[in-house]
Protein backbone atom coordinates (compact mmCIF):
# COMPACT_ATOMS: atom_id res chain seq x y z
CA UNK A 1 0.00 0.00 0.00
CA UNK A 2 1.92 3.19 -1.15
CA UNK A 3 1.75 5.60 1.78
CA UNK A 4 -1.12 7.73 1.16
CA UNK A 5 -3.27 5.01 0.60
CA UNK A 6 -2.21 4.00 4.59
CA UNK A 7 -2.66 7.22 5.65
CA UNK A 8 -6.33 7.51 4.53
CA UNK A 9 -6.84 4.32 5.69
CA UNK A 10 -5.42 5.20 9.41
CA UNK A 11 -6.68 8.87 9.15
CA UNK A 12 -9.80 8.70 7.42
CA UNK A 13 -10.11 10.27 3.31
CA UNK A 14 -10.96 13.57 4.97
CA UNK A 15 -7.92 14.27 7.01
CA UNK A 16 -5.73 13.49 3.63
CA UNK A 17 -5.75 16.51 0.78
CA UNK A 18 -3.78 15.99 -2.52
CA UNK A 19 -3.91 18.15 -5.80
CA UNK A 20 -6.39 21.14 -5.52
CA UNK A 21 -7.96 20.29 -2.86
CA UNK A 22 -4.64 21.73 -1.23
CA UNK A 23 -5.32 25.12 -2.17
CA UNK A 24 -2.39 27.47 -2.74
CA UNK A 25 -1.83 27.82 0.82
CA UNK A 26 0.44 25.51 1.91
CA UNK A 27 3.03 26.65 -0.97
CA UNK A 28 4.39 29.54 1.54
CA UNK A 29 4.22 31.42 4.52
CA UNK A 30 4.31 34.63 4.98
CA UNK A 31 7.87 35.60 3.63
CA UNK A 32 6.37 34.52 0.07
CA UNK A 33 9.44 32.77 -0.75
CA UNK A 34 7.71 29.57 -1.36
CA UNK A 35 6.86 28.52 -4.54
CA UNK A 36 6.00 24.47 -3.99
CA UNK A 37 3.37 22.86 -2.95
CA UNK A 38 3.64 19.65 -0.55
CA UNK A 39 2.98 16.13 -2.01
CA UNK A 40 -0.29 16.16 0.29
CA UNK A 41 -1.45 17.70 3.20
CA UNK A 42 -2.91 15.86 6.08
CA UNK A 43 -4.71 17.41 9.27
CA UNK A 44 -4.88 15.24 12.53
CA UNK A 45 -7.79 15.98 14.32
CA UNK A 46 -5.90 14.58 17.83
CA UNK A 47 -2.53 14.28 18.82
CA UNK A 48 -2.91 10.28 18.54
CA UNK A 49 -3.55 10.69 15.45
CA UNK A 50 -0.57 13.28 14.49
CA UNK A 51 1.25 10.60 15.85
CA UNK A 52 -0.13 7.85 13.66
CA UNK A 53 0.58 9.89 10.74
CA UNK A 54 4.40 10.77 12.34
CA UNK A 55 4.76 7.06 12.47
CA UNK A 56 4.13 6.30 9.21
CA UNK A 57 5.91 8.71 7.53
CA UNK A 58 8.75 7.88 9.21
CA UNK A 59 8.75 4.13 8.39
CA UNK A 60 8.13 5.01 4.57
CA UNK A 61 11.41 7.41 5.03
CA UNK A 62 9.25 10.46 3.87
CA UNK A 63 9.99 13.62 5.16
CA UNK A 64 7.14 15.95 7.01
CA UNK A 65 6.77 19.68 7.43
CA UNK A 66 4.73 21.38 10.06
CA UNK A 67 2.34 24.02 9.19
CA UNK A 68 0.81 26.23 12.19
CA UNK A 69 -0.53 29.39 11.20
CA UNK A 70 1.65 30.21 8.26
CA UNK A 71 2.61 33.91 9.13
CA UNK A 72 6.24 33.04 9.38
CA UNK A 73 8.86 35.32 8.00
CA UNK A 74 11.82 32.94 7.43
CA UNK A 75 10.69 30.44 4.95
CA UNK A 76 10.55 27.36 8.03
CA UNK A 77 7.02 26.16 6.91
CA UNK A 78 7.68 26.52 3.05
CA UNK A 79 7.56 23.16 1.59
CA UNK A 80 10.48 21.94 -1.08
CA UNK A 81 7.73 19.38 -3.31
CA UNK A 82 8.34 16.18 -1.74
CA UNK A 83 7.33 16.36 1.81
CA UNK A 84 3.88 15.63 3.32
CA UNK A 85 2.55 18.74 5.22
CA UNK A 86 0.91 18.28 8.99
CA UNK A 87 -1.22 20.76 9.26
CA UNK A 88 -2.28 21.95 12.92
CA UNK A 89 -5.53 23.37 12.07
CA UNK A 90 -7.54 20.67 13.50
CA UNK A 91 -6.26 20.55 16.73
CA UNK A 92 -7.27 23.43 18.35
CA UNK A 93 -9.18 24.42 21.26
CA UNK A 94 -8.61 25.82 25.07
CA UNK A 95 -8.55 23.62 27.27
CA UNK A 96 -8.43 24.97 30.83
CA UNK A 97 -7.88 28.32 32.27
CA UNK A 98 -6.73 27.81 35.97
CA UNK A 99 -7.39 30.95 37.12
CA UNK A 100 -5.49 29.52 40.70
CA UNK A 101 -2.28 28.70 38.89
CA UNK A 102 -2.59 31.25 36.59
CA UNK A 103 -1.91 28.73 33.79
CA UNK A 104 -4.01 28.28 30.37
CA UNK A 105 -3.75 25.04 28.54
CA UNK A 106 -4.21 24.91 24.96
CA UNK A 107 -4.25 22.89 21.85
CA UNK A 108 -1.22 23.58 19.60
CA UNK A 109 -3.13 25.02 16.47
CA UNK A 110 -5.34 27.41 18.04
CA UNK A 111 -4.76 31.32 16.99
CA UNK A 112 -2.56 33.15 19.61
CA UNK A 113 -5.19 35.55 20.19
CA UNK A 114 -7.65 32.69 20.99
CA UNK A 115 -5.57 32.34 24.00
CA UNK A 116 -5.22 35.88 24.62
CA UNK A 117 -8.82 36.22 24.92
CA UNK A 118 -9.61 33.46 27.20
CA UNK A 119 -6.75 34.93 29.57
CA UNK A 120 -8.63 38.02 29.75
CA UNK A 121 -11.92 36.50 30.40
CA UNK A 122 -10.16 34.23 33.44
CA UNK A 123 -9.15 38.35 34.81
CA UNK A 124 -5.62 37.01 33.42
CA UNK A 125 -3.13 38.19 30.91
CA UNK A 126 -1.17 36.32 28.24
CA UNK A 127 1.82 38.18 27.75
CA UNK A 128 2.85 37.49 24.32
CA UNK A 129 1.60 39.81 21.77
CA UNK A 130 2.45 39.51 17.73
CA UNK A 131 1.13 41.45 14.86
CA UNK A 132 -0.24 38.26 13.37
CA UNK A 133 -2.48 37.37 16.86
CA UNK A 134 -5.30 36.62 14.93
CA UNK A 135 -3.99 34.10 12.56
CA UNK A 136 -0.36 32.43 13.86
CA UNK A 137 -0.66 29.83 16.04
CA UNK A 138 0.15 28.98 19.41
CA UNK A 139 2.31 25.84 18.53
CA UNK A 140 4.04 28.08 15.85
CA UNK A 141 4.58 30.83 18.20
CA UNK A 142 6.49 28.36 20.53
CA UNK A 143 8.00 26.50 17.79
CA UNK A 144 9.69 29.68 16.44
CA UNK A 145 10.29 31.21 20.19
CA UNK A 146 8.05 34.80 19.00
CA UNK A 147 9.16 37.72 20.06
CA UNK A 148 6.60 40.64 19.45
CA UNK A 149 5.79 43.97 21.19
CA UNK A 150 6.05 43.16 25.36
CA UNK A 151 9.03 41.18 25.71
CA UNK A 152 10.65 44.01 27.20
CA UNK A 153 8.80 43.75 30.48
CA UNK A 154 7.79 39.48 30.15
CA UNK A 155 10.14 37.63 27.44
CA UNK A 156 9.95 35.85 24.68
CA UNK A 157 7.35 32.82 24.29
CA UNK A 158 9.54 30.83 25.85
CA UNK A 159 9.47 32.57 28.76
CA UNK A 160 5.44 32.35 28.69
CA UNK A 161 5.44 28.47 28.57
CA UNK A 162 5.54 26.13 31.94
CA UNK A 163 4.64 22.82 29.83
CA UNK A 164 3.90 21.33 26.47
CA UNK A 165 3.85 18.25 24.89
CA UNK A 166 5.41 17.28 21.66
CA UNK A 167 5.42 14.30 19.21
CA UNK A 168 8.71 12.95 17.79
CA UNK A 169 9.98 11.70 14.34
CA UNK A 170 9.33 8.24 15.41
CA UNK A 171 5.49 8.83 16.58
CA UNK A 172 6.58 8.82 20.64
CA UNK A 173 4.39 11.81 22.30
CA UNK A 174 6.97 13.13 25.03
CA UNK A 175 3.87 14.67 27.33
CA UNK A 176 6.08 16.95 29.86
CA UNK A 177 2.67 19.54 30.74
CA UNK A 178 4.09 20.54 33.55
CA UNK A 179 2.16 23.27 35.11
CA UNK A 180 4.61 24.66 38.32
CA UNK A 181 7.22 27.70 37.81
CA UNK A 182 9.24 25.69 40.05
CA UNK A 183 10.45 22.04 38.60
CA UNK A 184 14.31 20.93 38.58
CA UNK A 185 13.38 17.37 38.15
CA UNK A 186 16.26 16.51 35.86
CA UNK A 187 16.51 18.08 32.19
CA UNK A 188 13.98 20.62 31.09
CA UNK A 189 13.00 18.75 27.59
CA UNK A 190 10.39 21.25 26.82
CA UNK A 191 13.15 23.74 25.28
CA UNK A 192 14.34 21.23 22.58
CA UNK A 193 11.06 22.14 21.18
CA UNK A 194 10.73 25.39 20.98
CA UNK A 195 12.40 27.50 19.20
CA UNK A 196 13.39 24.71 16.65
CA UNK A 197 11.04 25.25 13.92
CA UNK A 198 9.66 21.71 13.77
CA UNK A 199 12.97 20.17 13.16
CA UNK A 200 12.86 18.09 16.43
CA UNK A 201 9.42 17.43 17.36
CA UNK A 202 6.01 18.43 16.62
CA UNK A 203 4.22 20.54 19.76
CA UNK A 204 0.65 19.42 19.71
CA UNK A 205 -0.17 21.03 23.26
CA UNK A 206 0.85 23.97 25.54
CA UNK A 207 0.59 24.79 29.07
CA UNK A 208 1.45 28.85 29.48
CA UNK A 209 1.89 31.13 32.15
CA UNK A 210 0.05 33.93 32.77
CA UNK A 211 0.14 37.19 34.70
CA UNK A 212 -2.66 40.09 36.39
CA UNK A 213 -3.82 42.33 33.72
CA UNK A 214 -1.28 44.94 33.27
CA UNK A 215 -3.40 48.41 33.59
CA UNK A 216 -3.82 50.95 31.54
CA UNK A 217 -1.02 51.84 29.58
CA UNK A 218 -0.13 54.87 28.30
CA UNK A 219 1.74 55.78 25.13
CA UNK A 220 4.57 58.11 25.04
CA UNK A 221 6.84 59.62 21.59
CA UNK A 222 10.58 60.95 22.26
CA UNK A 223 12.31 62.77 20.18
CA UNK A 224 16.23 61.92 21.15
CA UNK A 225 19.64 63.54 19.57
CA UNK A 226 21.70 60.65 19.65
CA UNK A 227 22.01 56.78 19.65
CA UNK A 228 24.00 57.08 23.15
CA UNK A 229 20.56 59.01 24.83
CA UNK A 230 18.57 56.75 23.23
CA UNK A 231 20.28 53.68 25.13
CA UNK A 232 20.29 56.45 28.47
CA UNK A 233 16.59 57.34 27.90
CA UNK A 234 16.06 53.29 27.87
CA UNK A 235 17.72 52.80 31.30
CA UNK A 236 16.01 55.89 33.29
CA UNK A 237 12.79 54.07 31.62
CA UNK A 238 13.19 51.58 33.54
CA UNK A 239 14.27 52.71 36.68
CA UNK A 240 12.45 56.41 37.02
CA UNK A 241 8.97 54.97 35.04
CA UNK A 242 8.52 51.55 36.51
CA UNK A 243 6.82 49.12 34.56
CA UNK A 244 8.03 49.93 30.75
CA UNK A 245 5.61 47.95 28.55
CA UNK A 246 7.55 48.85 24.90
CA UNK A 247 10.30 50.34 24.16
CA UNK A 248 10.94 51.29 20.20
CA UNK A 249 13.60 53.05 18.31
CA UNK A 250 12.79 54.89 14.85
CA UNK A 251 15.88 55.97 13.07
CA UNK A 252 15.33 59.48 11.26
CA UNK A 253 14.75 57.79 7.51
CA UNK A 254 12.22 55.33 8.77
CA UNK A 255 10.20 57.75 11.13
CA UNK A 256 10.10 60.22 8.38
CA UNK A 257 9.57 58.34 5.48
CA UNK A 258 6.38 56.66 7.36
CA UNK A 259 4.96 59.56 9.02
CA UNK A 260 5.08 61.41 5.53
CA UNK A 261 3.47 58.61 3.83
CA UNK A 262 0.45 58.75 6.30
CA UNK A 263 0.45 62.47 6.45
CA UNK A 264 1.10 62.75 10.80
CA UNK A 265 3.47 65.26 12.11
CA UNK A 266 3.78 65.13 15.48
CA UNK A 267 6.60 68.04 16.08
CA UNK A 268 7.80 70.67 14.11
CA UNK A 269 11.41 70.10 14.12
CA UNK A 270 12.81 66.79 12.29
CA UNK A 271 15.69 65.18 15.16
CA UNK A 272 17.78 62.28 14.25
CA UNK A 273 15.71 59.20 16.61
CA UNK A 274 12.65 58.84 17.78
CA UNK A 275 10.99 56.39 20.41
CA UNK A 276 8.03 54.74 21.56
CA UNK A 277 7.63 54.42 25.65
CA UNK A 278 4.57 53.06 27.02
CA UNK A 279 4.39 52.22 30.56
CA UNK A 280 1.22 52.03 33.08
CA UNK A 281 2.68 54.43 35.15
CA UNK A 282 0.01 57.39 36.11
CA UNK A 283 -0.27 60.26 34.20
CA UNK A 284 1.39 62.79 36.77
CA UNK A 285 4.24 60.13 37.21
CA UNK A 286 4.88 60.03 33.78
CA UNK A 287 4.89 64.26 33.30
CA UNK A 288 7.37 64.12 36.04
CA UNK A 289 9.50 61.81 34.26
CA UNK A 290 9.64 63.72 31.24
CA UNK A 291 9.98 67.07 32.76
CA UNK A 292 13.32 65.41 34.67
CA UNK A 293 14.45 64.11 30.93
CA UNK A 294 13.78 67.11 29.20
CA UNK A 295 15.67 69.20 32.14
CA UNK A 296 18.62 66.78 31.52
CA UNK A 297 18.84 67.17 27.63
CA UNK A 298 18.37 63.13 27.63
CA UNK A 299 15.14 63.66 24.99
CA UNK A 300 14.63 67.19 22.80
CA UNK A 301 10.85 67.07 22.79
CA UNK A 302 7.40 64.37 24.05
CA UNK A 303 4.33 64.09 23.46
CA UNK A 304 1.58 61.92 25.46
CA UNK A 305 -0.58 60.28 23.40
CA UNK A 306 -3.85 61.68 24.42
CA UNK A 307 -6.19 58.74 23.43
CA UNK A 308 -6.18 55.27 21.90
CA UNK A 309 -6.42 56.78 18.50
CA UNK A 310 -3.56 58.90 18.77
CA UNK A 311 -1.73 56.15 20.36
CA UNK A 312 -2.57 54.03 17.72
CA UNK A 313 -1.37 56.86 15.12
CA UNK A 314 2.22 56.83 16.75
CA UNK A 315 2.23 52.76 16.23
CA UNK A 316 0.61 53.39 12.44
CA UNK A 317 4.47 55.23 11.89
CA UNK A 318 6.20 52.05 13.96
CA UNK A 319 4.64 49.22 11.93
CA UNK A 320 5.81 50.99 9.03
CA UNK A 321 3.25 50.00 6.08
CA UNK A 322 4.01 52.63 4.07
CA UNK A 323 8.29 51.50 3.47
CA UNK A 324 6.52 48.78 1.94
CA UNK A 325 6.31 49.61 -1.35
CA UNK A 326 9.88 51.04 -1.70
CA UNK A 327 11.22 48.47 -4.59
CA UNK A 328 12.71 45.22 -3.57
CA UNK A 329 12.28 45.81 0.12
CA UNK A 330 14.03 43.48 2.12
CA UNK A 331 13.47 43.31 6.30
CA UNK A 332 15.85 42.07 8.03
CA UNK A 333 15.26 40.84 12.07
CA UNK A 334 18.52 40.80 13.88
CA UNK A 335 19.94 41.31 17.29
CA UNK A 336 22.99 42.71 19.15
CA UNK A 337 24.13 44.11 22.78
CA UNK A 338 22.32 47.05 23.00
CA UNK A 339 25.32 49.60 23.21
CA UNK A 340 26.14 48.38 20.06
CA UNK A 341 23.67 48.72 17.79
CA UNK A 342 23.87 52.47 17.37
CA UNK A 343 27.48 51.30 15.11
CA UNK A 344 26.28 48.85 13.79
CA UNK A 345 23.72 51.49 11.78
CA UNK A 346 26.50 53.70 10.87
CA UNK A 347 28.70 50.26 9.74
CA UNK A 348 26.16 48.35 8.02
CA UNK A 349 25.04 51.86 6.14
CA UNK A 350 27.95 53.04 5.26
CA UNK A 351 28.84 48.94 3.93
CA UNK A 352 25.52 49.21 1.85
CA UNK A 353 26.17 52.41 0.67
CA UNK A 354 29.30 51.78 -0.90
CA UNK A 355 27.81 49.15 -2.78
CA UNK A 356 24.98 51.19 -4.07
CA UNK A 357 25.38 55.13 -3.34
CA UNK A 358 21.53 55.29 -4.14
CA UNK A 359 20.08 52.63 -1.82
CA UNK A 360 17.48 53.02 1.05
CA UNK A 361 19.12 51.83 4.65
CA UNK A 362 16.68 52.45 7.40
CA UNK A 363 16.43 51.41 10.79
CA UNK A 364 13.65 50.52 13.74
CA UNK A 365 12.80 48.25 16.38
CA UNK A 366 12.54 46.56 19.60
CA UNK A 367 15.84 48.37 21.07
CA UNK A 368 14.86 47.68 24.59
CA UNK A 369 15.49 43.93 24.34
CA UNK A 370 18.49 44.08 21.60
CA UNK A 371 16.25 43.55 18.27
CA UNK A 372 16.85 45.92 15.53
CA UNK A 373 15.24 45.46 11.68
CA UNK A 374 16.82 46.80 8.89
CA UNK A 375 15.03 47.88 5.88
CA UNK A 376 16.87 48.01 2.75
CA UNK A 377 15.79 49.16 -1.23
CA UNK A 378 18.52 48.43 -3.45
CA UNK A 379 18.17 48.96 -7.36
CA UNK A 380 20.05 45.52 -8.40
CA UNK A 381 22.26 46.11 -11.59
CA UNK A 382 23.16 42.89 -14.29
CA UNK A 383 24.04 39.76 -12.23
CA UNK A 384 23.27 41.34 -8.79
CA UNK A 385 20.27 40.08 -6.41
CA UNK A 386 19.30 40.09 -2.82
CA UNK A 387 21.63 37.89 -1.69
CA UNK A 388 24.64 40.45 -1.81
CA UNK A 389 22.71 42.43 0.43
CA UNK A 390 22.04 39.48 2.79
CA UNK A 391 25.90 38.95 2.87
CA UNK A 392 26.71 42.70 3.63
CA UNK A 393 24.02 43.28 6.15
CA UNK A 394 25.18 39.76 8.14
CA UNK A 395 28.88 40.11 7.42
CA UNK A 396 28.77 43.54 9.29
CA UNK A 397 27.07 41.81 11.67
CA UNK A 398 29.64 38.95 12.43
CA UNK A 399 32.20 41.94 12.73
CA UNK A 400 29.84 42.98 16.07
CA UNK A 401 29.28 39.08 17.51
CA UNK A 402 25.60 39.79 16.76
CA UNK A 403 22.29 37.17 16.11
CA UNK A 404 21.25 36.48 12.15
CA UNK A 405 17.64 36.23 13.67
CA UNK A 406 16.47 37.99 16.89
CA UNK A 407 12.90 36.63 16.61
CA UNK A 408 11.77 35.00 13.43
CA UNK A 409 14.12 32.29 13.16
CA UNK A 410 16.11 30.65 10.82
CA UNK A 411 13.90 28.55 8.51
CA UNK A 412 15.39 28.31 4.94
CA UNK A 413 16.18 31.84 4.65
CA UNK A 414 18.85 32.54 7.22
CA UNK A 415 20.36 28.78 7.10
CA UNK A 416 23.56 29.94 4.57
CA UNK A 417 24.25 32.23 7.89
CA UNK A 418 23.68 30.22 10.89
CA UNK A 419 28.02 29.83 11.10
CA UNK A 420 27.96 34.09 11.80
CA UNK A 421 26.10 33.18 14.88
CA UNK A 422 26.98 30.04 15.94
CA UNK A 423 30.54 28.26 16.87
CA UNK A 424 31.51 25.14 14.66
CA UNK A 425 31.13 23.51 18.78
CA UNK A 426 27.34 24.67 18.77
CA UNK A 427 26.59 23.62 15.50
CA UNK A 428 27.83 20.19 15.89
CA UNK A 429 26.21 19.65 19.32
CA UNK A 430 22.46 21.05 16.93
CA UNK A 431 23.42 18.49 14.38
CA UNK A 432 23.92 15.79 17.47
CA UNK A 433 20.35 16.51 19.08
CA UNK A 434 18.95 16.35 15.41
CA UNK A 435 20.65 12.81 15.29
CA UNK A 436 19.22 11.79 18.52
CA UNK A 437 15.71 13.22 18.04
CA UNK A 438 15.58 12.48 14.14
CA UNK A 439 17.82 9.79 13.24
CA UNK A 440 15.80 9.98 9.63
CA UNK A 441 15.99 13.06 9.22
CA UNK A 442 11.91 13.34 8.38
CA UNK A 443 11.33 16.43 10.46
CA UNK A 444 11.11 19.59 8.54
CA UNK A 445 14.60 18.72 6.68
CA UNK A 446 16.78 21.76 5.10
CA UNK A 447 15.99 24.23 7.77
CA UNK A 448 17.56 25.93 10.64
CA UNK A 449 20.48 23.62 9.98
C1 LIG B 1 2.09 40.99 10.42
C2 LIG B 1 3.10 40.07 11.07
C3 LIG B 1 3.70 40.47 12.26
C4 LIG B 1 4.64 39.63 12.88
N1 LIG B 1 5.22 40.05 14.03
C5 LIG B 1 6.12 39.26 14.65
C6 LIG B 1 6.76 39.71 15.85
O1 LIG B 1 6.57 40.81 16.34
N2 LIG B 1 7.62 38.84 16.44
C7 LIG B 1 7.90 37.60 15.93
O2 LIG B 1 8.67 36.85 16.54
N3 LIG B 1 7.32 37.19 14.77
C8 LIG B 1 6.45 37.97 14.13
N4 LIG B 1 5.87 37.54 12.96
C9 LIG B 1 6.22 36.22 12.40
C10 LIG B 1 5.25 35.06 12.76
O3 LIG B 1 3.95 35.53 13.03
C11 LIG B 1 5.79 34.22 13.91
O4 LIG B 1 6.99 33.59 13.51
C12 LIG B 1 4.81 33.14 14.42
O5 LIG B 1 5.29 32.63 15.65
C13 LIG B 1 4.60 31.98 13.44
O6 LIG B 1 3.48 31.21 13.86
P1 LIG B 1 2.64 30.34 12.80
O7 LIG B 1 1.63 29.54 13.53
O8 LIG B 1 2.14 31.19 11.72
O9 LIG B 1 3.79 29.35 12.27
P2 LIG B 1 4.13 28.89 10.78
O10 LIG B 1 4.50 30.05 9.95
O11 LIG B 1 3.07 28.00 10.28
O12 LIG B 1 5.43 28.02 11.07
C14 LIG B 1 6.61 28.60 11.55
C15 LIG B 1 7.65 27.50 11.86
O13 LIG B 1 7.21 26.72 12.97
C16 LIG B 1 6.99 25.34 12.58
N5 LIG B 1 5.74 24.93 13.25
C17 LIG B 1 4.51 25.48 13.16
N6 LIG B 1 3.68 24.86 14.00
C18 LIG B 1 4.39 23.90 14.63
C19 LIG B 1 4.09 22.92 15.62
N7 LIG B 1 2.87 22.81 16.15
N8 LIG B 1 5.08 22.09 16.02
C20 LIG B 1 6.33 22.18 15.49
N9 LIG B 1 6.67 23.07 14.56
C21 LIG B 1 5.72 23.93 14.14
C22 LIG B 1 6.91 25.36 11.05
O14 LIG B 1 7.34 24.14 10.49
C23 LIG B 1 7.86 26.52 10.72
O15 LIG B 1 9.19 26.06 10.77
C24 LIG B 1 4.96 38.37 12.29
C25 LIG B 1 4.36 37.99 11.09
C26 LIG B 1 3.45 38.81 10.47
C27 LIG B 1 2.81 38.35 9.19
Amino acid sequence: MSLIAELRAALGDTAVLEGEAMGARPASDMSLTGTSLPRAVIRPRSTEELATALRLCNAAGVPVIAQGGMTGLAGGANPSGNEIAISLELIRGIEEVDAASATLVAKAGTPLEECQRAAEEAGLFLALDLGSRGSCTIGGNLSTNAGGIRVIRYGMAREQVLGLEAVLADGTVISSMNRMLKNNAGYDLKHLFIGSEGTLGLVTRVVLRLHPPPGEITTLLCAVESYEQVVALLRRAQSGLGGIVAFEAMWRDYFHFNAEALKLRFFDAEHPFWVIVESTMDREAIETFLSACLEDALISDALIAQSQAQSRQIWSVRHGHPIEVLPNLLNFDVSLPIGMIGDYAVACTAALKQRWPAAHVSFYGHVGDSNVHICVSVLYGPGEDMHDVDGIVYGVLGQYHGSISAEHGIGTLKRPYLHLSRTPAELALMRSLKQALDPKGILNPGKVI
